[in-house]
Protein backbone atom coordinates (compact mmCIF):
# COMPACT_ATOMS: atom_id res chain seq x y z
CA UNK A 1 0.00 0.00 0.00
CA UNK A 2 0.76 3.65 -0.72
CA UNK A 3 2.88 5.60 2.39
CA UNK A 4 0.68 8.76 2.40
CA UNK A 5 2.51 11.33 4.95
CA UNK A 6 1.07 14.57 5.60
CA UNK A 7 1.49 17.58 6.92
CA UNK A 8 -0.16 19.14 9.98
CA UNK A 9 -2.94 21.81 9.58
CA UNK A 10 -2.26 24.73 11.07
CA UNK A 11 -4.84 25.05 14.17
CA UNK A 12 -7.15 27.98 13.79
CA UNK A 13 -5.72 31.10 15.45
CA UNK A 14 -8.19 34.03 16.67
CA UNK A 15 -6.58 37.16 17.76
CA UNK A 16 -8.14 38.69 20.70
CA UNK A 17 -7.65 42.07 21.90
CA UNK A 18 -4.43 41.08 23.55
CA UNK A 19 -3.81 37.67 23.09
CA UNK A 20 -3.42 35.42 19.55
CA UNK A 21 -5.22 32.24 20.99
CA UNK A 22 -5.45 28.58 19.56
CA UNK A 23 -8.52 26.59 19.52
CA UNK A 24 -9.22 23.15 21.07
CA UNK A 25 -11.64 20.98 20.26
CA UNK A 26 -13.08 17.52 21.27
CA UNK A 27 -16.30 15.82 19.66
CA UNK A 28 -18.88 13.26 21.19
CA UNK A 29 -20.45 11.55 18.20
CA UNK A 30 -23.90 10.14 18.39
CA UNK A 31 -24.72 7.42 15.51
CA UNK A 32 -27.63 5.80 15.42
CA UNK A 33 -26.68 1.93 14.45
CA UNK A 34 -28.22 0.78 11.44
CA UNK A 35 -30.49 -1.83 12.84
CA UNK A 36 -34.19 -2.75 12.29
CA UNK A 37 -34.62 -3.60 16.30
CA UNK A 38 -33.83 -1.76 19.17
CA UNK A 39 -31.25 -2.59 21.29
CA UNK A 40 -32.97 -3.90 24.18
CA UNK A 41 -36.38 -4.86 22.54
CA UNK A 42 -37.73 -6.31 19.39
CA UNK A 43 -39.66 -2.89 18.60
CA UNK A 44 -39.21 -1.27 14.76
CA UNK A 45 -36.46 1.49 14.58
CA UNK A 46 -38.01 2.67 11.28
CA UNK A 47 -38.08 6.65 11.09
CA UNK A 48 -41.30 8.45 10.48
CA UNK A 49 -43.67 6.18 12.02
CA UNK A 50 -46.60 6.91 13.42
CA UNK A 51 -45.86 8.36 16.92
CA UNK A 52 -45.66 5.98 19.83
CA UNK A 53 -46.43 3.02 16.92
CA UNK A 54 -43.01 1.79 18.10
CA UNK A 55 -42.88 0.56 21.39
CA UNK A 56 -42.42 -2.45 23.26
CA UNK A 57 -43.42 -2.96 27.15
CA UNK A 58 -39.45 -2.97 27.33
CA UNK A 59 -39.64 0.86 25.75
CA UNK A 60 -42.48 1.66 27.36
CA UNK A 61 -40.86 0.45 30.86
CA UNK A 62 -43.85 -1.64 32.00
CA UNK A 63 -43.10 -3.05 35.71
CA UNK A 64 -41.38 -6.41 35.21
CA UNK A 65 -39.89 -6.01 31.85
CA UNK A 66 -36.40 -7.04 30.72
CA UNK A 67 -34.31 -6.05 28.46
CA UNK A 68 -33.03 -8.38 26.28
CA UNK A 69 -29.57 -7.47 24.49
CA UNK A 70 -29.49 -6.89 20.65
CA UNK A 71 -26.46 -8.92 19.26
CA UNK A 72 -26.68 -7.62 16.17
CA UNK A 73 -26.24 -3.98 17.28
CA UNK A 74 -23.42 -5.31 19.51
CA UNK A 75 -22.03 -6.38 16.07
CA UNK A 76 -22.32 -2.98 14.92
CA UNK A 77 -20.41 -1.66 17.87
CA UNK A 78 -17.75 -4.03 17.15
CA UNK A 79 -17.60 -3.18 13.50
CA UNK A 80 -17.18 0.10 13.98
CA UNK A 81 -14.27 0.01 16.45
CA UNK A 82 -12.59 -1.97 13.85
CA UNK A 83 -13.27 0.25 11.21
CA UNK A 84 -12.11 2.92 13.77
CA UNK A 85 -8.85 1.12 14.28
CA UNK A 86 -9.94 0.52 17.98
CA UNK A 87 -9.13 -2.35 20.99
CA UNK A 88 -11.94 -3.85 20.93
CA UNK A 89 -13.09 -4.91 25.03
CA UNK A 90 -13.79 -8.35 25.12
CA UNK A 91 -15.19 -7.38 28.71
CA UNK A 92 -17.49 -4.68 28.96
CA UNK A 93 -21.01 -3.79 30.79
CA UNK A 94 -23.98 -1.71 31.21
CA UNK A 95 -24.36 0.92 33.32
CA UNK A 96 -27.63 3.15 34.40
CA UNK A 97 -27.42 6.80 34.32
CA UNK A 98 -30.41 7.87 36.41
CA UNK A 99 -32.19 11.25 35.36
CA UNK A 100 -36.17 11.87 35.11
CA UNK A 101 -37.25 13.10 31.62
CA UNK A 102 -40.89 11.99 30.57
CA UNK A 103 -39.07 10.84 27.20
CA UNK A 104 -37.44 8.65 29.54
CA UNK A 105 -40.14 6.01 30.80
CA UNK A 106 -37.42 4.01 32.82
CA UNK A 107 -36.38 7.12 34.86
CA UNK A 108 -32.80 5.77 33.82
CA UNK A 109 -30.62 5.56 30.73
CA UNK A 110 -29.11 2.63 30.23
CA UNK A 111 -25.28 3.63 28.71
CA UNK A 112 -21.82 1.96 29.34
CA UNK A 113 -19.86 4.74 31.20
CA UNK A 114 -16.93 2.12 33.06
CA UNK A 115 -16.07 -0.58 30.84
CA UNK A 116 -17.29 0.63 27.37
CA UNK A 117 -16.98 -2.42 24.32
CA UNK A 118 -14.24 -0.14 22.60
CA UNK A 119 -11.25 1.61 23.59
CA UNK A 120 -8.95 3.53 22.02
CA UNK A 121 -8.63 4.22 18.49
CA UNK A 122 -7.81 6.48 15.31
CA UNK A 123 -8.81 8.93 12.82
CA UNK A 124 -6.70 10.14 9.88
CA UNK A 125 -8.86 13.12 9.38
CA UNK A 126 -7.54 15.14 5.66
CA UNK A 127 -8.38 18.67 4.52
CA UNK A 128 -9.05 19.80 1.45
CA UNK A 129 -5.66 21.22 1.08
CA UNK A 130 -3.63 18.25 1.27
CA UNK A 131 -2.86 18.40 5.20
CA UNK A 132 -4.37 15.94 7.93
CA UNK A 133 -4.22 15.15 10.97
CA UNK A 134 -4.64 12.10 13.19
CA UNK A 135 -8.07 12.21 15.83
CA UNK A 136 -7.45 10.02 18.42
CA UNK A 137 -10.73 8.02 19.53
CA UNK A 138 -11.12 7.53 23.57
CA UNK A 139 -14.04 5.08 23.59
CA UNK A 140 -17.07 3.95 22.09
CA UNK A 141 -19.71 2.66 23.64
CA UNK A 142 -23.54 1.70 23.40
CA UNK A 143 -26.83 3.71 24.68
CA UNK A 144 -30.70 4.02 24.48
CA UNK A 145 -31.65 6.80 22.71
CA UNK A 146 -34.16 8.62 24.92
CA UNK A 147 -38.25 9.62 22.96
CA UNK A 148 -38.95 12.97 21.93
CA UNK A 149 -40.63 15.90 23.51
CA UNK A 150 -42.66 17.65 21.46
CA UNK A 151 -44.00 21.43 22.53
CA UNK A 152 -44.98 23.18 19.74
CA UNK A 153 -48.12 21.39 18.50
CA UNK A 154 -50.26 22.72 21.03
CA UNK A 155 -50.33 25.72 22.88
CA UNK A 156 -51.47 24.07 26.61
CA UNK A 157 -49.78 20.60 26.06
CA UNK A 158 -46.91 18.67 25.69
CA UNK A 159 -46.78 15.53 23.68
CA UNK A 160 -44.18 12.71 23.83
CA UNK A 161 -43.42 10.53 20.85
CA UNK A 162 -41.11 6.85 22.78
CA UNK A 163 -40.71 5.57 18.85
CA UNK A 164 -37.04 6.61 19.03
CA UNK A 165 -36.60 5.24 22.93
CA UNK A 166 -34.39 2.42 23.41
CA UNK A 167 -33.08 2.64 20.02
CA UNK A 168 -28.98 1.70 19.72
CA UNK A 169 -26.73 4.45 19.76
CA UNK A 170 -22.47 4.60 19.66
CA UNK A 171 -21.05 7.07 21.50
CA UNK A 172 -17.96 7.85 19.60
CA UNK A 173 -15.85 10.15 21.97
CA UNK A 174 -12.71 11.87 20.31
CA UNK A 175 -9.74 13.09 22.50
CA UNK A 176 -9.19 16.59 21.98
CA UNK A 177 -7.36 16.26 19.12
CA UNK A 178 -9.27 18.72 16.89
CA UNK A 179 -7.77 22.26 16.33
CA UNK A 180 -10.46 24.17 14.18
CA UNK A 181 -13.57 24.66 13.13
CA UNK A 182 -12.79 23.03 9.47
CA UNK A 183 -10.65 20.31 11.52
CA UNK A 184 -14.28 19.66 13.36
CA UNK A 185 -16.61 19.35 10.11
CA UNK A 186 -13.33 17.00 8.31
CA UNK A 187 -13.75 14.93 11.55
CA UNK A 188 -17.27 14.73 11.59
CA UNK A 189 -17.31 14.16 7.84
CA UNK A 190 -14.77 11.55 7.97
CA UNK A 191 -16.38 9.11 10.93
CA UNK A 192 -19.92 9.77 8.88
CA UNK A 193 -17.83 8.55 5.51
CA UNK A 194 -16.46 5.14 7.42
CA UNK A 195 -19.66 4.72 9.26
CA UNK A 196 -21.32 4.34 5.68
CA UNK A 197 -18.50 2.47 4.55
CA UNK A 198 -19.15 -0.37 7.13
CA UNK A 199 -22.88 0.04 7.04
CA UNK A 200 -23.13 0.82 11.17
CA UNK A 201 -25.04 3.84 10.74
CA UNK A 202 -26.96 5.73 7.60
CA UNK A 203 -25.17 8.70 8.97
CA UNK A 204 -28.09 11.14 8.09
CA UNK A 205 -27.63 13.94 9.90
CA UNK A 206 -30.91 15.99 9.11
CA UNK A 207 -33.01 12.78 10.68
CA UNK A 208 -30.48 13.18 13.54
CA UNK A 209 -28.81 9.50 13.01
CA UNK A 210 -25.90 11.32 13.37
CA UNK A 211 -25.26 14.24 15.86
CA UNK A 212 -22.43 15.81 18.33
CA UNK A 213 -21.86 16.99 21.31
CA UNK A 214 -19.00 19.92 20.51
CA UNK A 215 -16.21 20.22 23.57
CA UNK A 216 -14.74 23.77 22.98
CA UNK A 217 -11.70 25.62 24.94
CA UNK A 218 -9.31 27.99 23.85
CA UNK A 219 -5.22 28.41 24.95
CA UNK A 220 -2.19 30.08 24.54
CA UNK A 221 0.17 29.13 21.45
CA UNK A 222 2.61 26.50 22.92
CA UNK A 223 0.17 25.03 25.54
CA UNK A 224 -1.56 22.22 23.54
CA UNK A 225 1.63 20.78 22.62
CA UNK A 226 2.41 20.68 26.28
CA UNK A 227 -0.22 18.98 26.83
CA UNK A 228 0.19 16.65 24.46
CA UNK A 229 3.61 15.86 25.47
CA UNK A 230 2.27 15.06 29.31
CA UNK A 231 -1.19 14.08 28.34
CA UNK A 232 -1.76 16.66 31.12
CA UNK A 233 -5.48 18.52 30.60
CA UNK A 234 -4.10 21.31 33.27
CA UNK A 235 -2.10 22.51 30.08
CA UNK A 236 -5.55 23.62 28.76
CA UNK A 237 -8.62 25.71 29.11
CA UNK A 238 -11.62 25.18 30.37
CA UNK A 239 -14.26 23.45 28.01
CA UNK A 240 -17.71 24.45 27.50
CA UNK A 241 -19.51 21.53 25.68
CA UNK A 242 -21.88 22.63 22.88
CA UNK A 243 -25.21 20.19 22.72
CA UNK A 244 -26.64 18.39 20.12
CA UNK A 245 -25.49 20.09 16.93
CA UNK A 246 -26.53 18.27 13.37
CA UNK A 247 -25.10 20.64 10.91
CA UNK A 248 -21.62 20.83 9.78
CA UNK A 249 -22.72 24.23 8.73
CA UNK A 250 -23.88 25.38 12.61
CA UNK A 251 -20.69 23.33 13.96
CA UNK A 252 -18.22 25.36 12.67
CA UNK A 253 -20.49 28.47 13.32
CA UNK A 254 -20.61 27.39 16.96
CA UNK A 255 -17.00 26.46 17.34
CA UNK A 256 -16.45 30.34 16.39
CA UNK A 257 -18.98 31.72 18.70
CA UNK A 258 -18.02 30.13 21.24
CA UNK A 259 -14.23 30.39 21.63
CA UNK A 260 -14.90 34.23 20.88
CA UNK A 261 -16.97 34.34 23.33
CA UNK A 262 -14.64 32.59 26.14
CA UNK A 263 -11.54 34.99 24.97
CA UNK A 264 -13.82 37.78 25.73
CA UNK A 265 -14.02 36.14 29.40
CA UNK A 266 -10.31 35.86 29.98
CA UNK A 267 -8.85 38.39 28.43
CA UNK A 268 -11.26 40.82 30.45
CA UNK A 269 -9.93 39.14 33.48
CA UNK A 270 -12.46 36.27 33.80
CA UNK A 271 -12.31 32.46 34.23
CA UNK A 272 -14.71 29.92 31.63
CA UNK A 273 -17.24 28.10 33.74
CA UNK A 274 -17.02 24.95 32.32
CA UNK A 275 -20.87 24.31 31.88
CA UNK A 276 -23.25 22.57 28.72
CA UNK A 277 -24.04 25.33 26.10
CA UNK A 278 -26.81 25.59 23.18
CA UNK A 279 -26.45 26.99 20.17
CA UNK A 280 -28.66 29.50 18.57
CA UNK A 281 -28.21 29.92 14.92
CA UNK A 282 -30.84 32.37 14.52
CA UNK A 283 -28.76 34.80 17.31
CA UNK A 284 -25.59 33.34 16.31
CA UNK A 285 -24.84 32.79 19.76
CA UNK A 286 -24.14 30.07 22.37
CA UNK A 287 -26.01 30.24 25.54
CA UNK A 288 -25.97 28.49 29.11
CA UNK A 289 -27.97 25.14 29.67
CA UNK A 290 -26.38 24.10 32.48
CA UNK A 291 -23.11 25.02 34.58
CA UNK A 292 -20.91 22.06 36.46
CA UNK A 293 -22.67 23.14 39.87
CA UNK A 294 -26.00 21.85 38.40
CA UNK A 295 -25.01 19.35 36.32
CA UNK A 296 -26.73 16.26 37.33
CA UNK A 297 -25.84 13.43 39.70
CA UNK A 298 -26.56 10.03 37.37
CA UNK A 299 -25.98 7.71 40.14
CA UNK A 300 -24.08 5.40 37.55
CA UNK A 301 -24.23 2.18 38.84
CA UNK A 302 -24.37 -1.38 36.71
CA UNK A 303 -27.65 -1.89 35.28
CA UNK A 304 -28.50 -5.49 37.80
CA UNK A 305 -30.96 -6.47 34.74
CA UNK A 306 -27.77 -6.95 32.30
CA UNK A 307 -25.39 -9.23 32.51
CA UNK A 308 -21.55 -8.03 31.68
CA UNK A 309 -21.22 -8.54 28.04
CA UNK A 310 -18.82 -10.92 26.89
CA UNK A 311 -18.22 -11.85 23.69
CA UNK A 312 -14.99 -13.84 21.77
CA UNK A 313 -11.92 -12.87 20.54
CA UNK A 314 -12.90 -15.75 17.42
CA UNK A 315 -16.05 -13.65 16.80
CA UNK A 316 -13.90 -10.65 16.83
CA UNK A 317 -12.00 -11.84 14.16
CA UNK A 318 -14.65 -12.99 12.11
CA UNK A 319 -16.28 -10.00 12.16
CA UNK A 320 -12.95 -7.97 11.21
CA UNK A 321 -12.67 -10.76 8.42
CA UNK A 322 -15.76 -9.15 6.76
CA UNK A 323 -14.82 -5.57 6.65
CA UNK A 324 -14.80 -3.89 3.32
CA UNK A 325 -12.13 -2.04 1.97
CA UNK A 326 -12.02 1.26 3.98
CA UNK A 327 -11.92 4.87 2.44
CA UNK A 328 -7.80 5.20 3.30
CA UNK A 329 -7.28 2.04 1.83
CA UNK A 330 -9.39 2.60 -1.19
CA UNK A 331 -7.97 6.37 -1.90
CA UNK A 332 -4.17 4.91 -1.31
CA UNK A 333 -5.01 2.56 -3.83
CA UNK A 334 -6.44 4.32 -6.45
CA UNK A 335 -3.62 7.07 -6.08
CA UNK A 336 -1.65 3.82 -7.01
CA UNK A 337 -3.17 1.63 -9.31
CA UNK A 338 -4.73 4.53 -11.78
CA UNK A 339 -2.40 6.81 -10.84
CA UNK A 340 -4.82 9.80 -9.93
CA UNK A 341 -4.37 13.04 -7.88
CA UNK A 342 -5.07 13.49 -4.32
CA UNK A 343 -8.28 15.19 -4.66
CA UNK A 344 -9.67 13.28 -7.22
CA UNK A 345 -9.32 10.11 -5.70
CA UNK A 346 -10.69 12.07 -2.41
CA UNK A 347 -13.35 12.48 -4.37
CA UNK A 348 -13.86 9.02 -5.76
CA UNK A 349 -13.74 7.50 -2.66
CA UNK A 350 -16.39 9.47 -0.72
CA UNK A 351 -18.87 6.80 -0.82
CA UNK A 352 -18.99 3.48 -1.82
CA UNK A 353 -21.30 3.72 -4.85
CA UNK A 354 -19.00 6.45 -6.65
CA UNK A 355 -15.71 4.35 -5.62
CA UNK A 356 -17.37 1.92 -7.72
CA UNK A 357 -18.67 2.82 -10.42
CA UNK A 358 -15.54 4.52 -10.95
CA UNK A 359 -13.58 1.26 -10.47
CA UNK A 360 -15.99 -0.65 -13.57
CA UNK A 361 -15.47 2.55 -15.73
CA UNK A 362 -11.25 2.27 -15.37
CA UNK A 363 -10.01 -1.50 -15.07
CA UNK A 364 -8.32 -2.38 -18.03
CA UNK A 365 -8.43 1.16 -19.40
CA UNK A 366 -7.37 4.95 -18.77
CA UNK A 367 -7.57 5.59 -14.90
CA UNK A 368 -6.73 9.31 -15.35
CA UNK A 369 -8.88 9.88 -18.30
CA UNK A 370 -11.64 8.17 -16.44
CA UNK A 371 -11.97 9.78 -13.48
CA UNK A 372 -11.87 13.15 -15.66
CA UNK A 373 -15.20 11.50 -17.22
CA UNK A 374 -16.58 10.40 -13.82
CA UNK A 375 -15.61 13.96 -11.86
CA UNK A 376 -16.46 16.58 -14.55
CA UNK A 377 -18.88 14.74 -16.94
CA UNK A 378 -21.03 12.19 -15.39
CA UNK A 379 -21.01 13.79 -12.19
CA UNK A 380 -21.41 17.38 -13.24
CA UNK A 381 -23.94 15.82 -15.45
CA UNK A 382 -26.00 14.52 -12.17
CA UNK A 383 -26.02 17.78 -10.17
CA UNK A 384 -27.16 19.78 -12.55
CA UNK A 385 -30.38 16.73 -12.72
CA UNK A 386 -30.06 16.43 -9.21
CA UNK A 387 -29.53 12.95 -9.75
CA UNK A 388 -27.71 10.13 -7.75
CA UNK A 389 -25.11 7.97 -9.02
CA UNK A 390 -27.51 5.34 -7.80
CA UNK A 391 -29.82 5.73 -11.03
CA UNK A 392 -27.05 7.54 -13.49
CA UNK A 393 -28.82 6.91 -16.64
CA UNK A 394 -25.00 6.43 -18.18
CA UNK A 395 -23.82 2.52 -16.71
CA UNK A 396 -20.08 2.11 -15.92
CA UNK A 397 -20.08 -0.08 -19.21
CA UNK A 398 -21.72 2.83 -21.37
CA UNK A 399 -18.94 5.37 -20.30
CA UNK A 400 -16.31 2.83 -20.60
CA UNK A 401 -17.16 2.88 -23.94
CA UNK A 402 -16.60 6.39 -24.01
CA UNK A 403 -13.24 6.14 -22.15
CA UNK A 404 -11.99 3.68 -25.03
CA UNK A 405 -13.11 5.28 -28.16
CA UNK A 406 -11.05 8.46 -27.01
CA UNK A 407 -8.26 6.64 -26.02
CA UNK A 408 -8.27 4.90 -29.57
CA UNK A 409 -8.12 8.19 -31.04
CA UNK A 410 -11.20 7.10 -32.80
CA UNK A 411 -13.56 10.47 -31.49
CA UNK A 412 -12.56 13.76 -30.12
CA UNK A 413 -12.76 14.91 -27.13
CA UNK A 414 -15.20 17.53 -28.30
CA UNK A 415 -17.07 15.06 -30.20
CA UNK A 416 -16.84 12.50 -27.25
CA UNK A 417 -19.36 15.42 -25.13
CA UNK A 418 -21.60 15.25 -27.79
CA UNK A 419 -21.05 11.43 -27.97
CA UNK A 420 -21.84 11.58 -23.58
CA UNK A 421 -24.78 14.02 -24.21
CA UNK A 422 -26.70 10.89 -26.71
CA UNK A 423 -26.51 8.56 -24.62
CA UNK A 424 -27.30 9.96 -21.65
CA UNK A 425 -30.14 11.25 -22.51
CA UNK A 426 -30.71 8.34 -25.73
CA UNK A 427 -29.06 5.40 -23.84
CA UNK A 428 -26.90 3.14 -26.58
CA UNK A 429 -24.18 1.35 -27.24
CA UNK A 430 -21.44 4.58 -27.67
CA UNK A 431 -19.28 2.40 -30.23
CA UNK A 432 -22.45 1.69 -32.04
CA UNK A 433 -23.61 5.24 -31.87
CA UNK A 434 -20.39 6.82 -33.19
CA UNK A 435 -20.75 4.34 -36.44
CA UNK A 436 -24.53 4.85 -37.10
CA UNK A 437 -24.01 9.12 -36.93
CA UNK A 438 -20.85 9.34 -38.73
CA UNK A 439 -18.91 10.50 -35.34
CA UNK A 440 -15.70 8.92 -35.97
CA UNK A 441 -12.75 11.09 -35.66
CA UNK A 442 -11.07 12.00 -39.19
CA UNK A 443 -7.36 10.86 -39.11
CA UNK A 444 -6.97 10.75 -42.74
CA UNK A 445 -4.90 13.34 -43.91
CA UNK A 446 -5.80 13.48 -47.41
CA UNK A 447 -9.62 14.37 -46.06
CA UNK A 448 -8.01 17.38 -43.89
CA UNK A 449 -5.64 18.38 -46.48
CA UNK A 450 -8.39 18.53 -48.95
CA UNK A 451 -10.40 20.88 -46.51
CA UNK A 452 -7.41 22.87 -45.63
CA UNK A 453 -6.62 23.71 -49.22
CA UNK A 454 -10.05 24.56 -49.65
CA UNK A 455 -9.72 26.86 -47.04
CA UNK A 456 -6.09 28.75 -47.89
CA UNK A 457 -7.55 28.82 -51.30
CA UNK A 458 -10.83 30.64 -50.29
CA UNK A 459 -8.99 33.46 -48.35
CA UNK A 460 -5.49 34.66 -49.15
CA UNK A 461 -5.40 37.52 -47.01
CA UNK A 462 -5.63 35.57 -43.96
CA UNK A 463 -2.90 33.16 -45.39
CA UNK A 464 -0.68 36.09 -45.85
CA UNK A 465 -0.99 37.54 -42.62
CA UNK A 466 -0.54 34.09 -40.95
CA UNK A 467 2.86 33.66 -42.67
CA UNK A 468 4.07 36.82 -41.13
CA UNK A 469 2.40 35.91 -37.57
CA UNK A 470 2.16 32.32 -37.17
CA UNK A 471 -0.43 32.92 -34.12
CA UNK A 472 -2.60 33.02 -36.44
CA UNK A 473 -2.30 29.59 -37.77
CA UNK A 474 -4.89 29.10 -34.77
CA UNK A 475 -7.68 30.83 -37.02
CA UNK A 476 -7.00 27.73 -39.84
CA UNK A 477 -6.91 24.85 -37.42
CA UNK A 478 -10.69 26.58 -36.66
CA UNK A 479 -11.82 26.32 -40.06
CA UNK A 480 -10.72 22.87 -40.37
CA UNK A 481 -12.57 21.54 -37.04
CA UNK A 482 -15.73 23.47 -38.71
CA UNK A 483 -15.44 22.06 -41.95
CA UNK A 484 -15.27 18.66 -40.52
CA UNK A 485 -17.99 18.74 -38.33
CA UNK A 486 -15.19 19.03 -34.83
CA UNK A 487 -14.22 15.60 -36.60
CA UNK A 488 -10.93 15.85 -37.58
CA UNK A 489 -8.05 15.11 -35.68
CA UNK A 490 -6.84 18.03 -33.87
CA UNK A 491 -3.17 16.81 -33.94
CA UNK A 492 -3.76 15.89 -37.65
CA UNK A 493 -4.97 19.83 -38.32
CA UNK A 494 -2.02 21.34 -36.36
CA UNK A 495 0.62 20.07 -38.43
CA UNK A 496 -0.60 20.46 -41.60
CA UNK A 497 -1.43 23.92 -40.82
CA UNK A 498 2.06 24.51 -39.55
CA UNK A 499 3.07 22.58 -43.16
CA UNK A 500 1.37 24.53 -45.20
CA UNK A 501 1.86 28.26 -43.44
CA UNK A 502 5.51 27.83 -43.24
CA UNK A 503 4.87 28.60 -39.32
P1 LIG B 1 -18.66 14.42 29.60
O1 LIG B 1 -19.44 13.21 29.98
O2 LIG B 1 -18.39 15.36 30.70
O3 LIG B 1 -19.17 15.08 28.39
P2 LIG B 1 -16.76 12.88 28.16
O4 LIG B 1 -15.55 12.18 28.67
O5 LIG B 1 -17.92 12.10 27.65
O6 LIG B 1 -17.20 13.89 29.28
O7 LIG B 1 -16.32 13.81 26.96
C1 LIG B 1 -15.39 14.79 27.13
C2 LIG B 1 -15.08 15.35 25.77
O8 LIG B 1 -14.48 16.62 25.95
C3 LIG B 1 -14.09 14.52 24.98
O9 LIG B 1 -14.43 14.51 23.62
C4 LIG B 1 -12.78 15.25 25.20
O10 LIG B 1 -11.89 15.11 24.12
C5 LIG B 1 -13.24 16.68 25.29
N1 LIG B 1 -12.34 17.55 26.07
C6 LIG B 1 -11.78 17.29 27.26
N2 LIG B 1 -11.03 18.34 27.67
C7 LIG B 1 -11.13 19.30 26.72
C8 LIG B 1 -10.61 20.63 26.57
N3 LIG B 1 -9.84 21.19 27.48
N4 LIG B 1 -10.94 21.29 25.45
C9 LIG B 1 -11.74 20.75 24.52
N5 LIG B 1 -12.27 19.52 24.61
C10 LIG B 1 -11.98 18.80 25.69
MG1 LIG C 1 -20.65 14.53 27.18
Amino acid sequence: MLDLTYELPKPKVISGAKHDWELVIGMEVHAQVSSNAKLFSGASTKFGAEPNSNVSFVDAAMPGMLPVINEYCVEQAVRTGLGLKAEINLWSAFDRKNYFYPDLPQGYQISQLYHPIVGEGEVLVEMGDGTARTVGIERIHMEQDAGKSIHDMDPNMSFVDLNRTGVCLMEIVSRPDIRGPEEAAAYIAKIRQILKYLGTCDGNMQNGNLRADVNVSICLPGQYEKYQASKDFSHLGTRCEIKNMNSMRFIQQAIEVEARRQIAIVEAGGEVDQETRLYDPDKGETRSMRSKEEAHDYRYFPDPDLLPLEIEQAWVDEIAATLPELPDAKKARFIADFGLSNYDASVLTADVASAAYFEAVAEGRNGKLAANWVINELFGRLKADEADIANSPVTPEQLGGIVELITAETISGKIAKDLFEIVYTEGGDPAQIVEERGMKQVTDTGAIEAALDQIIADNPAQVEKAKQNPKLAGWFVGQVMKATGGKANPKAVNQLVAQKLGS
